[in-house]
């Protein structure tokens, strides 16, 4: 009898296992990939793409259908639209579907296994980080941003984390002459604290990128003026004609009854097999920033995304799992503008070349053909 995988989350996470699924062409299942936006979105480019032309939309936005029309049109199907609520134990999910046509509808999917892959977001909606609403909303958000710091003189990041880093290296290498670009860190030092820290900090100075330390933002709010003032838990205000958050990642969860999900954090508790905890009949599993752990990267994800791909077919054959693999080694690099950046690989720091040869040069956009061919899996 044919299984059905239900698949919720169509970027790197859910579009591998998809891939990884269909690629092996088991006429005994069927793939719904359930997802909110129409297209793969190449989120990690996104700190390059706000500066107006210098990646093409095309490049960081392929329709879904793209990829899965290679397989056999009965071994997949592909569902636009929102996972509202999940009932593991009815083995079903509900689905706000996102068709013109019927934009209020809704759908209950019925699967053997299922796969939780819808990631996290940013607080801030408005922000083109992440593939976290319809293709026109963040294409929309997108080209937003990049009209808005065209037309600013004095830009607010928040935020040094890795995407904060990014978002302001990118501003400073393309406007750093010609307009105040300032990059907020919550504490007294960049990345939490992190070894590539100081490296980061002083490829940022280089591109005239101002760091405003122990300056966490409490606030902000749009002025008659057209200026957002930004609030910090020290009191002090700052007006600035653009203010883009890279703050506050919310994961996706709330389709998912509370007893598996962390209680703090909302994150998916799972086992080192990514089975969800506390589901009868380990049916359920989980990938990527959903999950966050050991922390939300794209390099963990496409590596759960290969073992959670591996465990079903184990499960199909009715066989045991094997324990979920981590990358080899803890890389965290930062690209700092077009020309920089730094890293280093468990404690070993890696020249500003090295990283930018690595990773800057083109923030990986090169891989997006493989998320479409199905090579990546
Ligand atoms: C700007 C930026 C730069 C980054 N750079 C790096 C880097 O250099 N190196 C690195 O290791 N990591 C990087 N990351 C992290 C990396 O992008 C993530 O770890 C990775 O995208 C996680 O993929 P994911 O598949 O878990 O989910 P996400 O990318 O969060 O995508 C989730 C998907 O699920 C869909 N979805 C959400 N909710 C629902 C729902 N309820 N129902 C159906 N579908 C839903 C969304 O539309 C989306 O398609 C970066 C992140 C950002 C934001």
């Amino acid at each position: 009898m044919v299984q059905t995988i239900v698949i919720l989350g169509g970027a790197v996470g859910g579009l591998h296992i998809a891939h990884a699924l269909l690629k092996k062409n088991n006429k005994d299942i069927k793939v719904i990939l359930v997802t909110k936006n129409s297209h793969f979105y190449w989120n990690l480019a996104s700190v390059r793409a706000i500066v107006p032309n210098v990646i093409p939309d095309s490049e960081i936005f392929r329709p879904l259908s793209a990829a899965l029309s290679r397989y056999p049109p009965e071994s997949y199907e592909l569902v636009i639209g929102t996972a509202t609520s999940s009932d593991f134990s009815s083995k079903t999910v509900t689905v706000s579907l996102s068709s013109d046509a019927e934009p209020s509808s809704t759908r209950t999917l019925t699967y053997d296994h299922l796969v939780l892959a819808t990631g996290a977001r940013y607080a801030d909606a408005s922000t083109p980080w992440k593939a976290d609403s319809s293709y026109e909303a963040v294409l929309s958000a997108l080209h937003n941003t990049q009209s808005l710091a065209s037309k600013a003189q004095h830009i607010v990041v928040a935020g040094a984390g890795a995407t904060g880093i990014e978002v302001a290296g990118e501003l400073g290498y393309e406007w750093g002459k010609t307009k105040e670009i300032v990059l907020l860190s919550a504490g007294s030092s960049l990345l939490g604290g992190d070894m590539v820290g100081p490296a980061a900090a002083n490829e940022l100075k280089k591109l005239n990128v101002s760091i405003k330390y122990d300056s966490r933002v409490v606030g902000s709010a749009k002025l008659d003026s057209g200026k957002t003032e930004i609030r910090l838990e020290n009191g002090e205000t700052i007006a600035t004609d653009l203010y883009l958050a890279t703050t506050g990642m919310v994961p996706n969860s709330e389709y998912v009854d509370a007893r598996h999900l962390d209680a703090d954090k909302k994150t998916v508790l799972v086992d080192e097999y990514l089975r969800v905890a506390n589901v009868e009949g380990n049916n359920v599993w989980a990938v990527g920033d959903v999950v966050s752990k050991p922390r939300a990267g794209f390099m963990i994800t496409q590596k759960q995304a290969a073992s959670v791909a591996k465990n079903l077919e184990l499960a199909l054959a009715g066989k045991a799992p094997v324990v979920a693999k981590g990358p080899p080694v803890d890389i965290l690099g930062c690209s700092v503008g077009r020309g920089r950046g730094a890293g280093r690989m468990n404690n070993f720091k890696l020249p500003s070349f090295g990283v930018w040869l690595a990773k800057g040069r083109t923030l990986g956009v090169q891989m997006v053909p493989g998320y479409i061919d199905g090579s990546v899996a």
